[in-house]
């Protein structure tokens, strides 16, 4: 979610998560220079019966969208042991470019 500046409504002075509500702003070198690094999960929804004309969006920080993320890996596991059919997820699962994340 955008938080906005009381005095000019058009100006965002923060992003936070929608399910902590962190700061997503990331303060970067020391001249007050912000960038929002956040997560996304948004859906629109046409003509299923019990989502007609629906829209969601969630801003989400890094700890919130891996929880997320980890949930849905979760959920693909267990389809895949009672469907020989889908793969089952590897760590990378949703990546779509960038570096493998550290272990731990
Ligand atoms: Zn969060």
């Amino acid at each position: 979610m955008n938080i906005y500046d009381e005095k000019n409504n058009e100006i965002v002075i923060d992003r936070r998560c929608d399910v902590c509500g962190e700061s997503v702003m990331l303060e970067v070198n020391d001249n007050d220079m912000k960038l929002d690094e956040c997560g996304e999960l948004s859906a629109k929804w046409g003509y299923a019966p019990s989502e007609d004309g629906s829209a969601y969006h969630l801003d989400l920080c890094h700890d919130c969208f891996k929880f997320a993320l980890s949930t849905l890996r979760d959920k693909r596991r267990s389809l895949a042991i009672v469907n020989k059919e889908i793969d089952l997820p590897g760590e990378d699962f949703g990546r779509i470019g960038g570096h493998a994340p550290k272990s731990k």
